[in-house]
């Protein structure tokens, strides 16, 4: 694998990124940075920046500001090796962290039909302890409604209700798409097909890794 690995994944709700980047993180000694979960947790901390989150995140819109992007540069700014789920979400955003020589080199669309990733949302449960992710029909828990790994009542998450799913997916339109061709046109931009069962999505994306690595590693070669 390449020694430096700046990875985006991309896609709209419920495309499956976390479920990549838990795979794929641990494969290839990335930091996952989960954009969403840090928001999360910070709103559990019930702190005052924590209350001034949830109200964006509750109604399914994105966090305002250069909030986010400086907390990404300060999370990944000396490293060469991560994974960022949920961020950039505007072109903006990728912009911002440009600038301040944050050099993505990888970014991987996964990309699902809308009315697929619809019902996996609705049936997707997270564990609030340990933030295990489940699906009621294709990975439910082995007893009901109780988390495998830590026994901790599971949930759905707040914006995970019908009403708050449509505003997200408007926002992923208007807001986050047009990375597609930003990235696109950097020609750092490699599509997966994430319609398909889990595993089956996991093993295109090593796939692919692998290849654009080897890609990366000749062209350094070359050089
Ligand atoms: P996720 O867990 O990725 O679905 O993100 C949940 C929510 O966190 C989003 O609907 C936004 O409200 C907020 N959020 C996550 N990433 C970002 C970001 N890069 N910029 C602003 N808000 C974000």
């Amino acid at each position: 694998m390449a020694k430096s690995l700046k990875l985006v994944l991309l896609g709209p709700p419920g495309s499956g990124k976390s479920t990549v980047a838990e795979q794929i993180s641990k494969k290839y000694s990335l930091q996952d940075v989960y954009m969403g979960q840090i928001l999360r947790d910070e709103i559990k901390k019930d702190t005052i920046v924590g209350k001034e989150i949830a109200k964006y995140l509750n109604k399914g819109e994105l966090v305002p500001g250069n909030f986010v992007s400086d907390l990404i540069y300060l999370i990944v700014h000396k490293k060469t090796k991560f994974m960022l789920d949920g961020f950039p979400r505007t072109v903006q955003q990728a912009e911002y962290i440009q600038d301040m020589k944050i050099n993505i080199n990888c970014v991987l669309m996964l990309e699902v039909p809308e009315s697929e990733v619809i019902k996996r949302l609705s049936l997707r449960r997270v564990c609030p302890n340990c933030r295990t992710q489940y699906h009621l029909k294709f990975f439910a828990p082995k007893n009901k409604n109780i988390c495998d790994k830590c026994k901790t009542k599971i949930i759905r998450r707040n914006d995970d209700n019908p009403k708050i799913i449509k505003e997200r997916f408007r926002v992923y339109h208007q807001k986050t798409a047009p990375l597609i061709k930003h990235y696109s046109d950097q020609n750092i931009l490699y599509t997966v097909d994430a319609s398909k069962n889990p595993k089956e999505v996991i093993k295109e994306v090593i796939k692919k890794l692998n290849k654009i690595s080897k890609g990366k590693n000749q062209s350094k070669s070359k050089r």
